[in-house]
């Protein structure tokens, strides 16, 4: 993979304590953001500015349409046309974007045949996003599980615990450590680690094949030191939820958190790339 190295690199920075953040010069030690969104294209031309500036990689989702909203269960066609916008953009930038095909899994044989359309006509690291139109443990999902675990596709998948309630497909922390045990060979990203993090940490354990993805809530201290502690570094994955969150206020939770230097960089890259590794075109791209 070829690439020029952006003035600020992020193997220079250091953090506010003054310890290197990343001691290493590997090649292949760019920052992999798990969970971005398109959204728009004012917003995606700067978040691929950003991306280039801060030498970063984003696993790229769209779940809307220009000018549209993200509607919870959408259609066949709609699902297509958010995948149509990834791949033109995949295609635009194939050293700063990993594709994340959207789906949803409720529309069965379709919704396989629309992830093998986009794997196959994809030369890269590539995964699959899903959000809200079923829970990752519905059978319903079953097949497109089998789908990503035959073709070694990580899953970001929306998760979230909301004090008044879920909406009715979507998956919260209980589901997520279902979906897991269901699913041994697909790893997941589980989406801003759910937001209520202490929740998380109980269900989290024990599970070979999820990376918690910090991105999407507050850059609140400790955050990221309780994820670490008790799920362990090599189980946490950075994520900003761009591009509506910045990418500098997600960096921060790891960049200003107290871990060791080797934890960081677990995190900011070494265990995303590690998701991706067993795909066919990821041995070539990384490096
Ligand atoms: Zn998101």
């Amino acid at each position: 993979m070829k690439r020029r190295k952006s003035e600020i690199h992020f193997l220079q920075w250091e953090s506010p304590t003054g310890d290197a953040v990343r001691k290493d010069t590997d090649p292949r030690s760019m920052i992999i953001d798990v969970h971005v969104h398109i959204r728009s294209k004012p917003m995606l031309a700067r978040a691929l500015r950003q991306a280039e500036q801060l030498d970063m990689l984003l696993c790229l989702n769209s779940i809307n349409l220009e000018g549209s909203s993200s509607p919870n269960f959408p259609s066949r066609e709609f699902v297509s046309r958010c995948n149509d916008q990834t791949a033109q953009v995949a295609a635009a930038h194939p050293d700063r974007v990993i594709p994340m095909w959207y789906l949803n899994p409720a529309h069965g044989q379709f919704a396989v045949d629309e992830l093998e359309r986009r794997v196959k006509s994809h030369r890269g690291p590539q995964g699959v996003k899903l959000w809200t139109a079923v829970k990752a443990n519905d059978p319903r999902a079953d097949a497109v599980f089998a789908t990503c675990a035959a073709y070694r596709l990580p899953v970001l998948q929306h998760t979230w615990l909301e004090v008044t309630g879920n909406l009715p497909g979507e998956t919260d922390s209980f589901d997520m450590r279902a979906a897991a045990l269901r699913h041994p060979n697909v790893n997941f990203f589980w989406g801003h680690a759910s937001g209520d993090v202490e929740y998380t940490v109980k269900l989290a354990g024990g599970l070979p094949n999820i990376y918690l993805d910090i991105g999407g809530c507050e850059a609140t201290n400790g955050y990221t030191e309780m994820l670490v502690k008790y799920v362990g570094a090599e189980h946490v994955v950075q994520g900003s939820d761009g591009t509506g969150r910045s990418f500098t206020s997600q960096l921060a939770k790891v960049y200003a958190a107290d871990i060791s230097p080797e934890e960081k960089e677990n995190i900011l890259y070494k265990n995303a790339r590690a998701a991706f590794a067993q795909q066919p075109h990821s041995q070539t791209f990384f490096a």
